[in-house]
């Protein structure tokens, strides 16, 4: 059976996509007869299916990356790691059409968003950390007049990298990125609800030039693949992706052969507004901070926590920047909300629309699904917000994981902070003030590893981003996401004798 499938994509673009495990450089099929078969959320029609990788399909990616590392990979100098790297971005750049509209079909974002948005980012990733690769370097460090140390960076070995499916690309290059920079190897896991466009990404590395081995991608199944992999001796890091709970059977599972870990998982992060913000502003900051890509970012800031004294005001321009966002039509140029990504997804959206009413929030727009022009078909939700929303109710503290927003309000600068910080979860948070004496202050105390002021959900590959509490351990992006990358050795060099 051919590993690659002829595609013609709801825009009219054909596209021909290898549907193998991308391992040592090549497209091949899995041991078993394990499939991935991916839908449109948009429409519920079946796309395509791709292989699915077992546990004997992971040991083969672990060998192969592990013979990359003690091969020709690890003879290669950094600053032609560097231009790999750059030259994979700009294959990316020439391709950016199909993997953008791969992107769309498979996951439901709006193909503006991918085309203009994601794929840019993960050129500019790659670009980024191809910089960073002959730039990477340790210390010396005098001792006495007979003897000094030195440090050296060296690569973690083989990394495994499980990525979730909301942004699917982007979460690749995040993970990419640094680990080759640092001469790590590697082998992706993508989501199992997001196969393709990373397929086609895929087919490009051996364009760029990396030897065989050096980064393997395996669709499969989480609990399948995904612990095969982190369960492996072989593999020497986890970098992860996803929920907090998966997060946590991935850090427990990693603990048995003492894995190398990093996690990016949850968030129920808050958005302050203090009464003298510019209402207008954060109307509009809050709107993209949990409507953009359907509400399905860790980041999203999904309370809003404002003064009781604008708190009328700020719901009604909010509300109007909401009622001019359309929904629908992916592949629509002004489409700004496609479809959640599964059934179960919007399901359990939609649950939640049930326990907010439940518990006593009140429910200003939104909450059923959206009956898309034409027809019913699609994982569709209007956009949600709840008000007279409390701390103790669970639409406060669950992540809901949609266009799906609660609003409480506050009387002091200290309730803000407390409420905000009445979370298990510490990813991001968000301050609209003009008192740049309060945004300093309540940056410092906000339980989160960022801090928007005056936006949210800005994120740039140059600047560190994670989290703290139960939204994460470790960096990704940045000079600071080298580190995750990276192991210090010490040198010590003794140049006297003893006597
Ligand atoms: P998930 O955590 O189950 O999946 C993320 C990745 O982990 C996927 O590649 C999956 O195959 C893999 N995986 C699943 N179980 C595994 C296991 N036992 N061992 C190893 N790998 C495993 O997330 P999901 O089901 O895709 O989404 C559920 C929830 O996760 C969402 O509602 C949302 O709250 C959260 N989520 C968060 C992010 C984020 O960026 N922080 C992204 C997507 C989803």
């Amino acid at each position: 059976m051919p590993l690659k499938v002829n595609l013609k994509a709801p825009n009219g673009r054909q596209i021909t996509l290898p549907t193998g495990l991308f391992i040592n450089n090549e497209f091949i099929a899995a041991t078993n007869d394990r499939k991935i078969t991916t839908i449109n959320p948009a429409d519920e029609q079946e796309i395509t299916s791709v292989e699915a990788a077992s546990a004997a399909d992971v040991d083969k990616a672990v060998n192969a990356a592990r013979a990359a590392l003690e091969g020709e990979w690890s003879s290669i100098a950094a600053s032609d790691r560097g231009a790999l790297m750059y030259k994979f971005a700009q294959l990316i750049e020439e391709h950016k059409e199909i993997l953008a509209t791969l992107e769309t079909w498979d996951n439901g974002k709006p193909y503006q968003t991918a085309l203009t948005e994601d794929v840019p980012e993960v050129i500019f990733t790659l670009k980024y950390y191809a910089g960073w690769a002959d730039k990477i370097y340790g210390q010396t460090i005098p001792l006495t007049s007979q003897k000094f140390a030195y440090t050296l960076k060296q690569p973690v070995g083989v990394c495994g990298q499980i990525i979730p499916w909301n942004y699917p690309l982007a979460m690749a290059a995040w993970k990419l990125g640094p680990a080759l920079a640092c001469g790590n190897a590697v082998i992706i896991k993508p989501a199992e609800q997001t196969p393709l466009s990373i397929l086609y990404l895929a087919s490009l590395i051996p364009q760029a030039g990396f030897p065989p081995g050096v980064i393997n991608i395996i669709n499969g199944y989480g609990r399948e693949a995904g612990t095969a992999l982190v369960e492996h001796p072989g593999v020497d890091k986890i970098a992860f992706t996803g929920s907090s709970l998966t997060g946590k059977a991935v850090m427990k599972l990693a603990a048995a052969t003492m894995k190398n870990i990093t996690l990016e998982t949850g968030g129920k992060s808050p958005l302050l507004v203090f009464k003298d913000a510019d209402l207008d502003q954060a109307a509009k900051w809050a709107h993209g901070g949990i409507m953009g890509n359907q509400g399905q970012i860790c980041t999203a800031t999904s309370r809003l926590l404002v003064h009781e004294d604008v708190l009328e005001e700020f719901i009604s321009r909010f509300i109007d920047v909401i009622s001019k966002h359309k929904i629908g039509d992916p592949f629509s140029d002004d489409t700004f909300q496609g479809p959640q990504i599964t059934s179960d997804q919007y399901q359990k959206i939609l649950n939640y629309v049930e326990t907010g009413k439940k518990d006593g929030a009140k429910l200003v727009t939104g909450g059923k699904p959206f009956k898309n022009v034409g027809g019913s078909k699609g994982f569709f939700i209007e956009p949600t917000v709840f008000s007279n929303v409390t701390e103790n109710m669970t639409i406060f503290q669950e992540e809901v994981f949609g266009p799906f927003v609660s609003i409480t309000p506050f009387k002091e600068e200290a309730e803000a902070v407390r409420l905000a910080n009445n979370s298990s979860y510490g990813l991001g948070s968000a301050i609209f003030t003009r008192d740049y004496e309060r945004v300093h202050r309540v940056a410092a105390r906000l339980e989160a590893g960022m801090v928007w002021v005056n936006s949210s959900n800005d994120s740039d590959p140059r600047v560190p981003f994670g989290g703290v509490k139960q939204s994460g351990i470790g960096r990704e992006l940045g000079e600071a996401g080298l580190a995750a990358y990276t192991q210090t050795k010490s040198v010590h060099v003794n140049m006297g004798q003893l006597l």
